[in-house]
């Protein structure tokens, strides 16, 4: 029985009503009625709601049950609040019966050192196309999860040649909901605050979210920048499907302002240079098709104005690197039920849901008209990959674990996670003129990951001179930039490893790296009669401080370095468990804790030290397990909230208590040891208030471990508790300005004087969008302990602090001098000079406590992992240093 989509999809006409229909799908299709629509489902019509992730998560199965022999849900892992994470395969009864074939075939493909060319040209011949279509990345563009339903069930419904064709010619793969967490946050605060008829208006609470939105997962990510260090389940899932399938079209689908139209490819520039002249080709094509389908159905679009594909760490940028074409389609938000535009237009829920899927169709449309000439492309995208990397100078890339084995642990199981393979040495060897330590990794770039290694490995990436040339233009006419994203990203640098390129293979002997983030460590000597000691610098000493404190362990750290008789050297910092204070089981204890931290916990039979301080020595102080909490809610960054608890929970694994600002304000904070105020948006003197600049005032007077990050440096220095000054821009010659009616006459010699003139006395330095910055430590503090003399930081906007002076507190990282300072990505000539040598970390004794303040956020994104012991050391170190009265 056939009926059509008017029948399958009933609108009702209320007011309000924002119903997919025949009439404003424009399709002229006869559906099947066996395939059950969203309204038989869920009860309500197509577009009429917005589906929360469990409504759409059972539409899914009912599709899975109705159509058993097309529809397959894989899941691929579970959000932090346990909702599944999973991909619907949907194609035609043959390709889905054959997808164990299928994924063979794309592997092998995938693989040309392992497939010869008649195989390749059987399965160019005989595999279906592939999409993998990914919506809702963040939950509060909601649009697309929609879409996402309506597609699926077209795909099964349509009874008409076109689709049957499209199916038999494509495998499509539907990540319906990326972030289920931000979206079931958006959906159930969104209908808490609707009345009897949904709002327009765009200042109503319907249209603006509490903090914090729903864009972000339950870690408060923007998991479209996670693509780099995975951190987060959804992507980390994602990217495992990703490699399992390698689809040869990969789109995400967001959502923008909803004054704007919709976004497809071709994308802005600068593009990333690693990304294949074929590939920016075959974007082109794809954008053409759905601009013929956009026309067809009346349909505003833009292409090639924002949204670049430089920074590789989103989900429309990292398959590229795999030789898929992926891609942002983004559409205009209706952030509810309906939004009044600025034109005073009505755009509803459904104008999104009908463009995210007619988009949608478009793409699968390519895919499966283009099918030879993508599965080609892949293939010789994956051929070109090796020979691009063994005709390279630098073709083997090293990556030394000798001063941070932790973290060289945790580069090899990212990269094998990316999809790189990854050897690891089994001894020290010599390569590049350089000597490294065992476990050091070793990776031959000649393979198909080829560009996906030099992507994550490149310390610079850079942008056409062209561009630069023009944003270089736009800044001296004082018109913003063009640079969407941070510019640089390069792991090691991000982690602080050493990396040596050249072209010969290493003479040593390698076993292939798995994905362990981890490597479980050990403990030396258990029946040691006096204490255990394990040297501090990495994560897996940081993990397993951590651990011992909530073990209930007692733990000692020494200030500054020290050697014992046999002549074994320990760094600032080394964690010392004694007998005495920890009793007899003390070491089967810490052999449970090593292997679960990675941490080397060695026993020693005397406590005597030739040189540095002894166990009792001042020097060496009693960790107590230091209760921590962290502002919460507004006027705090969401994003630099969410890293930084992220961190210091699943990364370190020690517990944060989240507190608003409104209760920081008036609180007894007398039982907290340490206090985080991460980055803020909004003005922190409006959120606390003299009172509550006086609270944590007398908190950190009294002995609490005041911690800074970013913008709420800033208010620090506004109250007085960090002895430092914001910078404005520093010019050579100054204007000023006068703000009377009449003034006297001005002479402008130059365009540049001009220039300074209307840029005022007090400017703010210029906004950068990222970039890596070296820093100088120093390293005679316990701040620094285990630190080494350089580390590497992210640097975004425009803060530039002075330094304290010596009578108020100490600068213990600082920016390198101005032509040292840009470790990656691109930096105004003056923002070098101006940060050169000025502070990143300050710390100020103040009463019995202290303040330690951030210039910038260690946190970023997750992925500064060789600023963690800095991090680690101000907070247990900071604890350990405050003298609150007992
Ligand atoms: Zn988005």
């Amino acid at each position: 029985m056939k009926r059509t989509v008017l029948a399958a999809l009933i609108a009702v006409a209320t007011l309000g009503s924002t119903s997919v229909t025949a009439d404003t799908l424009g399709l002229d299709t006869e559906y099947r009625s066996a395939t059950p629509t969203v309204e038989q489902v869920l009860g309500y019509p197509m577009g009429s709601r917005i589906s929360s992730p469990e409504a759409i998560y059972d539409y899914f199965q009912a599709l899975a049950e109705s159509h058993p022999e097309q529809v397959r849900i894989i899941t691929y892992g579970e959000t932090w609040e346990e909702r599944p994470l999973y991909y619907v395969a949907i194609s035609s009864a043959t390709n889905i019966s054959q997808l164990a074939d299928y994924r063979a075939g794309m592997q092998a493909l995938a693989n040309p050192q392992a497939t010869d060319s008649d195989e390749a040209e059987r399965l160019l011949a005989e595999l279906p196309s592939s999409i993998w279509l990914s919506y809702g990345v963040h939950g509060n563009e909601i649009s697309s999860p929609e879409a996402a339903m309506l597609t699926a069930w077209h795909l099964l419904a349509a009874n008409d040649d076109a689709t049957r064709i499209m199916l038999d010619n494509t495998m499509v793969f539907i990540d319906p909901v990326q972030n289920p967490d931000g979206r079931g946050r958006f959906v159930s605060r969104y209908y808490m605050t609707a009345g009897l008829e949904h709002s327009s208006d765009r200042i109503s609470a319907e249209h603006n979210e509490p903090w914090p939105n729903g864009r972000s997962n339950h870690y408060l990510f923007d998991l479209n920048r996670d693509w780099l260090a995975l951190t987060q389940p959804e992507v980390a899932g994602q990217v495992d499907a990703l490699l399992d399938t390698y689809p040869l079209i990969f789109v995400d689908l967001h959502e923008m302002g909803g004054d704007q139209s919709y976004y497809f490819t071709p994308e802005a520039r600068p593009y990333n240079p690693l990304i294949a002249a074929s590939q920016r080709e075959s974007l082109w094509t794809i954008g053409e098709n759905n601009g013929k389908w956009f026309d067809r159905h009346g349909y505003d679009y833009f292409t090639r104005e924002i949204f670049d594909a430089f920074y590789p760490g989103y989900g429309a940028s990292w398959p590229l690197y795999h030789g898929t074409l992926a891609m942002t389609y983004e559409m205009a938000s209706a952030r509810g039920h309906h939004f009044r535009t600025k034109d005073g237009d009505i755009l509803t829920y459904g104008d999104g849901v009908q463009r995210h899927f007619v988009a949608s169709l478009a793409t699968i449309e390519t895919a499966s008209r283009e099918r030879e000439r993508l599965l080609t492309n892949f293939w010789n995208y994956r051929k070109q990959a090796i020979a691009d990397g063994r005709d390279s100078d630098e073709r083997y890339v090293f990556i030394n674990a000798d001063r941070d084995p932790a973290g060289a642990q945790r580069l090899a199981g990212l990269l094998t996670r990316h999809g790189v393979t990854v050897q690891q040495s089994n001894a020290a060897f010599e390569a590049c003129g350089e000597d490294f330590a065992a476990g050091s990794l070793v990776i031959d770039s000649a393979q198909p990951a080829h560009y996906m290694i030099r992507t994550l490995l490149d310390e610079q990436v850079n942008m056409a001179q062209d561009f630069l040339d023009e944003q270089e233009r736009l800044r001296a006419n004082n018109l913003p930039d063009q640079i969407y994203d941070v510019t640089a990203w390069s792991l090691p640098l991000m982690f602080n490893l050493e990396q040596q390129r050249c072209e010969r293979a290493p003479r040593v002997d390698t076993q292939l790296a798995n994905t362990d983030i981890i490597k479980p460590g050990t403990l030396n000597n258990a029946d040691a009669k006096v204490a255990f000691l394990a040297p501090w610098g990495d994560m897996n000493s940081a993990r397993l401080l951590a651990a011992a404190l909530r073990e209930g362990l007692t733990v000692k750290q020494s200030d500054l370095a020290f050697t014992l008789k046999s002549g074994e050297r320990y760094p600032a910092g080394s964690l010392i468990f004694t007998l005495a204070e920890n009793g007899d089981d003390v070491a089967a204890r810490l052999t449970t804790l090593a292997q679960r931290t990675g941490a080397t916990i060695n026993g020693v039979d005397s406590s005597w030290i030739t040189e540095g301080p002894n166990f009792g020595s001042n020097n060496v102080q009693k960790v107590h397990a230091p209760r921590i909490a962290m502002a919460w809610d507004e006027p705090f960054s969401s994003l630099n909230a969410g890293h930084t608890r992220f961190v210091l929970e699943r990364q370190i694994g020690y517990p944060v208590t989240a507190i608003r600002a409104d209760q920081l304000r008036r609180a007894d904070l007398s039982h907290y040891n340490v206090l985080l105020l991460p980055s803020s948006y909004g003005s922190l003197a409006g959120a606390f208030g003299d009172d509550g600049a006086a609270n944590l005032k007398q908190w950190v007077e009294r002995g609490g471990v005041l911690i800074t990050m970013g913008n709420s440096t800033a208010w620090a220095v506004e109250q007085q508790l960090l002895a430092s000054a914001l910078e404005s821009e520093a010019k050579e010659q100054t204007v000023e300005v006068h703000q009377q009616p009449k003034v006297e006459g001005l002479l402008l010699e130059t365009t540049e004087h001009l220039h300074n003139y209307v840029n005022g006395a007090d400017t703010d330095p210029y906004w950068t969008s990222g970039v890596i910055t070296k820093l100088d430590v120093d390293q005679e503090h316990w701040l620094t302990a285990g630190v080494p003399a350089t580390v590497n930081s992210i640097t975004v906007g425009n803060q530039i602090y002075r330094p304290l002076t010596i009578n108020n507190g100490r600068n213990l990282l600082t920016y390198a001098s101005a032509d040292e300072l840009l470790a990656s990505g691109y930096l105004w000539a003056e923002n070098k000079q101006q940060l050169a040598h000025k502070p990143y970390l300050m710390w100020q004794p103040r009463g019995r406590g202290m303040v330690i303040s951030f210039a910038q956020e260690p946190t970023y994104r997750a992925y500064l992992d060789g600023l963690n012991i800095t991090l680690m050391n101000a907070i247990f170190g900071g604890a350990s240093h405050a003298r609150p009265l007992r």
